[in-house]
C-alpha cells in the first residue's frame, strides 16, 4: 500500500502541496473548504494578486498548472524601481542579470482555480470538511471522520489550527501595521515596472497589470501604520478614493500620471511569525509554518518554496522509511531553516531601518541606494536572489 498524506488547507500552498505530492507517487486526501471561486470579466481583477518569482513558476510549470493560466492576465516584470525616502534609487532591469523577466504578476483567484482543477486529475481525494484535532497521529474532522496519515501536512494558514494541535513551537511579532491593497487607473504606461517608495512610516508598491478599456492598471500594496490603516477603512467606500489619492500623488510624483482607485479597497494585518516547522508525522507549509513582510512581496513564494523542499524529502527518501519518519522530517526542516531564516530578517530589517528617522540613518540608507544603483555586480546578485528564493518584491 502507498504511504498515504493528508494535507490540511486548501488555500494556494495547500493544494500546491497536494498536488505536487500526488505527482510525486503519494496517496494524497486534502481537507479543508472547497471555496466557489468569482469569476472575473475581461476588466475586472481579483484583488489579490501575487508577484511570482522564477522558482515559484518553475514549481508550478512541474505541477502542470503554469500552462492552464490564460497568459493575458499575467503581466511579466521587466523592471524594479526602488525609491529610499530622500535621494536614495536601485533601479533594477532584468537584462542586468541576463534574463527576460524579474518574476510576473498574477491573479490570486486564476491560480487557485487551476490549482482546483488539478486536485482531481492527479488523483487527490478532496474531503470538504475542517481539521478538528489530532490525537496518537489520529486526525479528526469536523464531520467526525478519522484519518491516520504517514504525514499530516498543515497549510491551513497562519491561525494553524494542525501547529498548535501538534505542538510546534511558534512565534508572532504584530508589526502594528497593514497592508492595504486596491487596484488603480494610472494615466502614463507602467512598461512592465514594479515600483516601490519607502516613506519614512510606510512603504508603497505598485505592480504592473494588464491594460484595461480605461488605460493602463497597476495594483496597489501600501504598507502602512494600523491606525492610518483602520482610518482609511472606517470611512464609506466611496471617499477611500478621496484619501487615498491626494497621498498617491505626493508619494508617486506624477511618474505613473494621474492614479485613481479602480477596485475595492482590503487591509490585511501585517506581522513577522516563525515556527519550528515540522516534528515527527507533522510539517508545515506556507503562512502556517511563517509570515514575513510583504515588502518583498514573497510570502507566497516562500510557502510554494515549502512544498518544492517537501516534494523533494518525501520523494527523495529511503523507500523503507515513511514520510512523516524523524530523518525526513528534520531534513525538511533543515531545507527551509536558512531561506526562511533570510527572507524574515531582510524583510525586517528593511522595515526597521526605513522606521529610524534619525538624519544620518537617513542620508545612510539613501547613501547605500545610490551605492547599489552604481555596482552592476551588487544590481546582478540582487536579480539572481529575486529570481530563486526572492528577497526584493518581486
Ligand atoms: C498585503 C499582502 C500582500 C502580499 N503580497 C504578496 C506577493 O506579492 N507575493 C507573495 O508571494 N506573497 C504575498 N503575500 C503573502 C501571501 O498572501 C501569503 O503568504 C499566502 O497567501 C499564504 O497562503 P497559504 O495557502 O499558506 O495560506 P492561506 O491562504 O491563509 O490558506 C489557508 C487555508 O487553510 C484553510 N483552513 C484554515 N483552518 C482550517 C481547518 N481547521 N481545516 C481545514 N482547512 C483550514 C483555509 O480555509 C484556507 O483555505 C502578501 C500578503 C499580504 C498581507
Amino acid at each position: 500500500m502507498k504511504p498515504s498524506i493528508l494535507v490540511c488547507g486548501t488555500g494556494l500552498v495547500g493544494l500546491a502541496a497536494a498536488v505536487g505530492l500526488a505527482r510525486a507517487g503519494l496517496s494524497v486526501t486534502l481537507l479543508g473548504p472547497r471555496r466557489d471561486l468569482p469569476v472575473f470579466g475581461p476588466d475586472t481583477y481579483c484583488p489579490r494578486v501575487y508577484a511570482i518569482s522564477a522558482a515559484s513558476r518553475s514549481l508550478l510549470q512541474e505541477l502542470g498548472v503554469w500552462g492552464a493560466l490564460d497568459a493575458r492576465r499575467i503581466v511579466p516584470v521587466q523592471a524594479m524601481d526602488i525609491a529610499g525616502d530622500a535621494s536614495g534609487r536601485v533601479a533594477l532591469d532584468a537584462w542586468q542579470g541576463a534574463r527576460d523577466e524579474l518574476a510576473w504578476i498574477l491573479e490570486s483567484t486564476a491560480l487557485e482555480r487551476v490549482l482546483q482543477h488539478a486536485v482531481p486529475m492527479v488523483g487527490v481525494t478532496w474531503v470538504n470538511e475542517s481539521f478538528e484535532s489530532l490525537r496518537a497521529g489520529q486526525v479528526r474532522t469536523s464531520a467526525g471522520h478519522v484519518f491516520t496519515p504517514d504525514l499530516l501536512v498543515g497549510a491551513d494558514g497562519a491561525a494553524s489550527p494542525v501547529r498548535t494541535a501538534a505542538g510546534i513551537s511558534h512565534s508572532a511579532r504584530p508589526y502594528g501595521y497593514s497592508g492595504v491593497v486596491t487596484h488603480l487607473n494610472c494615466s502614463l504606461p507602467h512598461q512592465g515596472t514594479a515600483f516601490q517608495w519607502f516613506t519614512g512610516d510606510a512603504v508603497l508598491a505598485l505592480l504592473p497589470m494588464p491594460d484595461t478599456a480605461q488605460g493602463p492598471q497597476v495594483s496597489m500594496v501600501w504598507s502602512m501604520p494600523q491606525s492610518r490603516a483602520q482610518e482609511l477603512m472606517a470611512l464609506p467606500p466611496e471617499a477611500r478614493a478621496a484619501w487615498l489619492e491626494p497621498g498617491l500623488r505626493a508619494v508617486t510624483e506624477g511618474c505613473l500620471g494621474e492614479l485613481s482607485v479602480r477596485s475595492g479597497v482590503h487591509a490585511f494585518p501585517l506581522s513577522l511569525e516563525r515556527s519550528g516547522m515540522a516534528l515527527p508525522g507533522v510539517a508545515l507549509v506556507g503562512d502556517a509554518a511563517h509570515r514575513v513582510h510583504p515588502l518583498a512581496g514573497q510570502g507566497l513564494n516562500l510557502g510554494l518554496g515549502d512544498v518544492q523542499a517537501l516534494i523533494d524529502c518525501v520523494a527523495g527518501r529511503q523507500s523503507w522509511r515513511s514520510p512523516g519518519d524523524e530523518r525526513v522530517m528534520a531534513r525538511y526542516r533543515r531545507a527551509r531553516a536558512e531561506p526562511v531564516m533570510r527572507m524574515a530578517l531582510a524583510t525586517d530589517a528593511l522595515h526597521r531601518l526605513f522606521m529610524i528617522d534619525a538624519p544620518p540613518v537617513v542620508m545612510a540608507r539613501n547613501l547605500g541606494m545610490a551605492c547599489v544603483n552604481r555596482l552592476p555586480f551588487v544590481k546582478r546578485l540582487l536579480i539572481q536572489g529575486a529570481a530563486g528564493s526572492g528577497l526584493l518584491r518581486p
